[in-house]
């Protein structure tokens, strides 16, 4: 065993369950163990690092904000945290935004929003959502596993089965403060909401006055092959959250509102010392810019699609889910294949026993996914 693995038992809490693998370095779709050993990284940190490992681009720009300044809190004004929300403005259309650290506080600000603005106290979640392990976060992740231990968490808290109409529409009514969802589930898999019933949701909303909030932190930025999933879908929500990709790695996530939402909002309501900070911004600001010049959503429709047409072709494949380099399939041993798939130098995700996730950097080639393809292949034979 590695004497980082060995270290790490001794002085980590032991939360995580690791892959015996310890990274050194990485470049574009490729990570590199500490014995130089190298694979090709289909899962990208999580759906994280989309522009590619060790970008020049996002490089440059965070060791110039370096220089400049890192960090002053929000008692100041800085000119990276603007530039950033404006651009968010033009990509997502949505109004108004905050600035977090991570996932799960970009939705522990949306539920504290949703409340605030509505009155109200009642969530509403849906079956194989997870929305991160915070008190409030975790109080709308479906995982019994997940929550158990920690009861009494926020409450009133209702899960509807997802994709299922009846189940929606028992589930809200005129004391739902919001309805929070993953239009594309990722960590249960990546499995997509139905069109028909993200309509029914929207229609539902018209009746009950509640607000929507779409939590996109793992579908966002270009992961489904548009800006956001709700692009794909032609719904805006009231409220959305952001993370993962949005600073290549760097940890930045934000919330963001509409104007309506926002005339809801007192100041006081919530705060962050580090969110939104310099370097992050600029982290977050490059690696939007490298994604524009550089057409990735255009590439990660199409590699998604290369992704998705290659595993149907496969007889051990029972179910194959997605959009763009969000990627979803269903095999008999999900842990079996990604054992298999790591011992040949691929590195791919598998969320349960059946379930395996694909979310590579939204600049891989189309030999990198041919590549792939052909080591799934040979998990046949
Ligand atoms: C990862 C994830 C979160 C939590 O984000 P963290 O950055 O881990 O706190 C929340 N919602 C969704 C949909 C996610 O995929």
């Amino acid at each position: 065993m590695s004497e980082i693995i060995e270290r790490e038992k001794k002085v980590f809490i032991q939360f995580f369950n690791r892959y015996p693998i310890v990274i050194e370095r990485a470049k574009g779709c490729w990570i590199f163990d500490e014995d130089g050993r190298k694979y090709l990284d289909l899962i990208a940190g999580i759906a994280c690092v989309s522009v590619g490992h060790s970008n020049e681009y996002v490089i440059e720009r965070v060791r110039e904000q370096a220089e400049k300044l890192i960090h002053v809190s929000n008692l100041f004004y800085t000119k990276p945290q603007v530039e950033l929300a404006e651009k968010l403005a033009e990509i997502s259309g949505m109004d108004r935004f905050f600035f977090t650290n991570s996932g799960t506080e970009s939705v522990e600000a949306a539920l504290k929003i949703a409340r605030r603005v509505t009155s109200r106290k009642k969530f509403v979640s849906f079956t194989g959502d997870f929305h991160g392990r915070s008190m409030g976060a975790l109080s709308v992740t479906w995982k019994e596993k997940f929550r158990e231990p920690f009861m009494p968490l926020i409450e009133p808290v209702s899960f509807a089965e997802f994709n299922s109409l009846e189940s929606l529409e028992n589930a809200v009514d005129g004391e739902t403060a919001a309805v929070i969802m993953e239009p594309v589930q990722g960590e249960a898999g990546v499995y997509p909401a139905k069109k028909e019933f993200m309509k029914r949701l929207f229609e539902l909303k018209e009746e009950h006055d509640f607000l929507i909030i779409f939590d996109e932190v793992q579908t966002g930025f270009g992961r489904t092959g548009e800006w956001f999933a709700k692009d794909i879908y032609g719904f805006e929500p009231d409220i959305m959250t952001l993370a993962k990709a949005m600073g290549n790695g760097f940890p930045i996530g934000a919330v963001a509102v509409s104007e309506e939402v926002h005339s809801g909002i007192q100041k006081g309501d919530h705060g962050s010392t580090f969110g939104g900070n310099p370097l992050a911004c600029s982290a977050s600001l490059a690696t939007i810019e490298y994604m524009e010049q550089n057409n990735l959503l255009e590439n990660s429709r199409k590699m998604g699609e290369r992704f998705r047409k290659g595993l149907e072709g496969f007889d051990f494949v029972q179910d194959v889910r997605g959009f763009g380099l969000m990627v979803g399939l269903s095999v008999s041993d999900a842990k079996g294949f990604s054992q298999f798939a790591m011992g040949r130098g691929v590195l791919v995700n598998a969320t349960s026993e059946r379930d395996v996730r694909i979310i590579p950097p939204l600049t891989i080639s189309r030999e990198e996914v041919d590549l792939a393809l052909s080591v799934f292949e040979e998990f046949a034979h």
